[in-house]
């Protein structure tokens, strides 16, 4: 019996069992399979691999190395396990443990999987020289092998070996070795990288849990959407998540990262504020999270909120609104097209995201439509026009000084009374029925039109122009008669004014 290398801190097991071999002196991948595993058809697979209990067993007891220990820490099934339900956590582990034929990535999803990870195994050269010096050997580090985590928070870029994920020979186990990888400075890495990192970091070192179900997760997203105003009622609105999304974290890295988000019906952030109906990836799920929460939030936290909410979700309260034929998902469309019409109006609310909404509501509810439509128009309306008689009263002042500019305020000029005015500007029922909303207008006719006193002056005070133009006498009956007026008619004050002339 030989002594099996006890794993360092986030070693792959990958790594563990090819340094056994090279401790060993075994060149033959097949020798090693039989003398590890006892099975030499056991695949080498870096990321998920299975005989979990096989490698168990060369450890003492004391050394607390049992299956679901390795699993979590020396594999990558932490960055699944929060986001398959229990059930089927329980059943990967079980997997794990003895040979999974490729199972357990079908089973957490990693095969279906819209993010592919790196072909080739990855390393941090600065890291490596670290391990060196430290343990006298390097070894494969977990942290370097998962899509998105593209960078070490001290060294830089990661970068890619000679020795490939899943290579021809699937059997064979490749001891880490300075020679895999090139030796060139390595990049420095961009703020998303470490940012994604930092989170990744977080959800490896999660210890095992029971999982939350597929419905808790759904509820706590649709709370989540909730909070941060990007839902309409319980309706997402995905132009508001998406403009969320893009706040945190540039196109271009999300385009690398394989996560390109847009404005389209298959974008992949729909589907993690819909209802989950499978396991939704760790990625999907930290940059979502990162750009929500951005405040220190840690992803323990999260899953320990998540799994307290209730198991299934409490059915829809019905309020005294709701009738009992309005299905919930009348409810949501209700809600979703009171969100777009209350912002945008009718035409451009359908236009805008509410389409099909209301589409759905024409087919299904539409005396409620109609209803809600025409009331939000006359609410519209009433607004109008109360915007309407500020302007209205300026357009009226105006015209009315034109009309008295224009006037000629000769003999032949009529009595400029409030009604003449008015029938200058037509309309003059609305107008009169609505002075008090009219300030200007009011003021102007309060001001400027004639009664019957301030005409009769006007008129003497044109007569007496052409009286005197004409070169004639001013006598008192000679401007009356130019003036058109006789004395039993005459005001008080133009009598008056007549008196002042004489
Ligand atoms: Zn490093």
């Amino acid at each position: 019996m030989y002594n099996f290398p006890m794993p360092y801190p986030d070693e792959l097991l990958y790594s563990t069992v090819a340094r056994a071999g090279v401790r060993m002196g075994i060149t033959s991948p097949k020798e090693l399979l039989e003398e590890v595993f006892g099975d030499k058809m056991v695949v080498a697979t870096p990321d998920l691999p299975g005989h979990l209990r096989a490698i168990a067993r060369h450890y003492p007891k004391s050394a607390e190395l049992s299956v679901e220990t390795l699993a979590y820490r020396h594999t990558l099934f932490p960055l699944y396990a929060p986001f398959v339900q229990e059930e089927r956590r329980q059943r990967c582990l079980s997997l794990l443990a003895c040979n999974t034929r490729g199972k357990t990535h079908l089973s957490l999803g990693v095969a279906a999987s819209r993010i592919k990870p790196p072909s080739v195994l990855r390393v941090c050269p600065g890291c490596v020289g670290e391990q060196i010096a430290r343990y006298g050997e390097p070894y494969w580090r977990r942290d370097w092998q998962i899509l998105g985590a593209n960078s070490c928070s001290l060294h830089g870029k990661l970068v890619g070996t000679r020795s490939p994920r899943y290579g021809i020979h699937r059997h064979s186990f490749d001891a880490l070795t300075p020679a895999l990888f090139p030796h060139e400075g390595q990049k420095n890495c961009s703020k998303e990288d470490l940012r994604l990192g930092r989170r990744i970091r977080d959800l490896l070192d999660m210890r095992a849990r029971p999982s939350p179900s597929y419905d808790q997760w759904s509820q706590f997203y649709s709370a989540l959407a909730s909070d941060q105003g990007c839902a309409a009622g319980r309706h997402m609105v995905h132009s508001l998540i998406l403009e969320k999304i893009l706040a945190a974290w540039s196109n271009q890295w999300l385009k690398d990262v394989g996560l390109p988000v847009a404005n389209s019906p298959s974008c992949w952030l729909r589907a993690l504020f819909q209802k989950h109906r499978k396991s939704i990836s760790y990625l999907e799920h930290l940059i979502v999270l990162e750009a929500f929460l951005q405040a220190e939030w840690r992803i323990q936290n999260v899953v320990r909120q998540v799994a307290r909410l209730p198991k299934t979700k409490p059915a829809a309260k019905l309020t005294a609104f709701q009738r009992p034929h309005i299905t919930p998902d009348i409810q949501d469309k209700r809600q979703m097209w009171q969100f777009y019409l209350k912002r945008y109006g009718v035409k451009n609310g359908r236009r805008l995201g509410g389409g099909a909404a209301y589409a759905s509501l024409y087919r299904h509810d539409r005396d409620w439509l109609l209803q809600i439509n025409k009331r939000y128009r006359a609410g519209i309306r009433r607004r109008v026009s109360r915007v309407d008689w500020d302007c209205r009263d300026r357009e009226l002042f105006e015209k009315l000084r034109d009309i008295q500019r224009a006037q000629p305020m000769g003999l032949d000029s009529p009595r400029h009374s409030k009604r003449w005015y008015l029938a200058q500007i037509g309309r003059m029922t609305s107008i009169v029925k609505h002075l008090d909303k009219l300030p200007l207008t009011s003021a102007f006719l309060a001001a400027c039109s004639e009664d019957i006193e301030a005409y009769q002056i006007r008129r003497i005070r044109v007569a007496i122009h052409a009286v005197m133009e004409s070169g004639l006498p001013l006598k008192r009956w000679r401007i009356l008669r130019v003036a058109g007026l006789n004395e039993i008619r005459l005001k008080t004050s133009a009598r008056n004014f007549l008196n002042e002339v004489d």
